[in-house]
């Protein structure tokens, strides 16, 4: 089976770090933890530095966590669905949300489990994903204020997700004017002010104030080190967290060139070489089923060349046998799909 290695001291450390460094200008760090699907591994050993919050998209993964007796306030990264509200009251103390429709739900249910469900309110600031505009605001508080189930708990952004919007001086201080304006406006206090995820590192360097922002919610870098305007390591942190371990099925010396009438592949491409002679052509025994085959990079002098459903190709400088191993770096896409896959093993070191 296909193994990922997970070193949790390399995690914890990076954690630490970035919990450290975000606080030097009053930013506190949630944790976000899907890249794991919510590994109550990975999430003890991040409690251990002092971070409070752990943040997942799925409550199935909020509830694993707590089932494996991890104690610590949950966030839920991703919007309630409508079906979902009951267990989102049960199982997450906070949860983003954008839509009244919800609000008003998990309002409803907090009250009937006899719970107060802490709200964040996500602002459209130009990614184009979830938030609500900023035009709304004043409708959609005024409608969330006498709901008794919930607690406006915060006002949330999220950057450089979908749209790849990169957080600035002047998208940051939107938010934070927003947020004097709703304190003033309805005489309330916003607990967390939460500016974005990892692409915020370069804001967070940059800037000298920086407003009202007291949240950061963050994934990427905890987990691969990596800031995610450019991927750029950020200075002291591990990115090789994640090893990726696979064996050699085939290993042989073949043509670089595919031979005989081109048409698609299992994927749906039609795929173009170049011819560069024979080479050692190997095999390895994962495709695209539990990894992005693209998001890997072997740690020895070899070079994925494609993939189909259940087979890599590489194209190795130097001979392979059947049977050796092959370590990879990962990058998140990679990490996504192998975290959820049952076909590839786990192991924490
Ligand atoms: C995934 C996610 C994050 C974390 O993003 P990273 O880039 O991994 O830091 C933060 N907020 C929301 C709403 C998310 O969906």
């Amino acid at each position: 089976m296909p193994t990922l290695k997970i070193d949790i001291n390399k995690i914890k450390y990076n954690a630490k770090t970035l919990k450290e460094l975000f606080a030097e200008k009053g930013i506190s760090v949630t944790a976000v933890i899907k890249g794991v699907t919510g590994s109550p591994e990975v999430a003890n050993a991040i409690l251990e530095c002092g971070i409070t919050t752990i943040a997942v998209s799925l409550i199935q993964n909020i509830k694993k966590m707590k089932e494996f007796g991890v104690k610590v306030e949950f966030l839920l990264t991703r919007l309630p669905t409508h079906t979902e509200v009951p267990d989102v009251v049960k199982y997450a103390d906070i949860s983003l949300n954008s839509e009244i429709s919800t609000i008003k739900l998990l309002s409803e249910h907090s009250l009937k489990q006899g719970k107060r469900h802490k709200v964040v309110l996500m602002l459209e600031l130009g990614d184009l994903r979830e938030g609500i505009l900023p035009e709304d605001i004043d409708s959609v508080i005024e409608q969330i204020i006498p709901l008794k189930g919930v607690e406006l708990h915060g006002i949330g952004v999220n950057l450089a997700c979908f749209g790849g919007v990169k957080p600035t001086e002047k998208n940051m201080i939107e938010l934070s004017q927003i947020v004097d304006h709703i304190q003033e406006k309805y005489n309330i206090i916003l607990q967390m002010i939460s500016g974005g995820n990892s692409a915020n590192y370069e804001w967070f360097l940059s800037t000298e104030n920086i407003g009202n922002i007291n949240n950061l919610r963050i994934g990427e870098a905890i987990l691969l080190g990596r800031e995610t305007l450019h991927r750029n390591k950020i200075p002291k942190l591990y990115t090789d967290a994640f090893t990726l371990i696979c064996e050699v099925i085939e290993s042989k010396i073949k043509p670089s060139l595919p031979y005989g009438e081109i048409c698609q592949n299992a994927l749906g491409d039609i795929p173009e070489f170049k011819d560069i002679g024979n080479i050692n052509r190997i095999i390895i025994g994962i495709g695209e089923q539990d990894v992005d085959t693209k998001a890997i990079t072997p740690r020895i002098n070899a070079k994925v060349i494609g993939a189909s459903s259940d087979h890599l190709i590489l194209h190795s400088q130097n001979h392979m046998e059947v049977g050796n191993e092959i370590a990879f770096d990962i990058n998140y896409s990679a990490l996504l799909r192998l975290s959820t896959s049952p076909y590839v093993k786990k192991v924490f070191i």
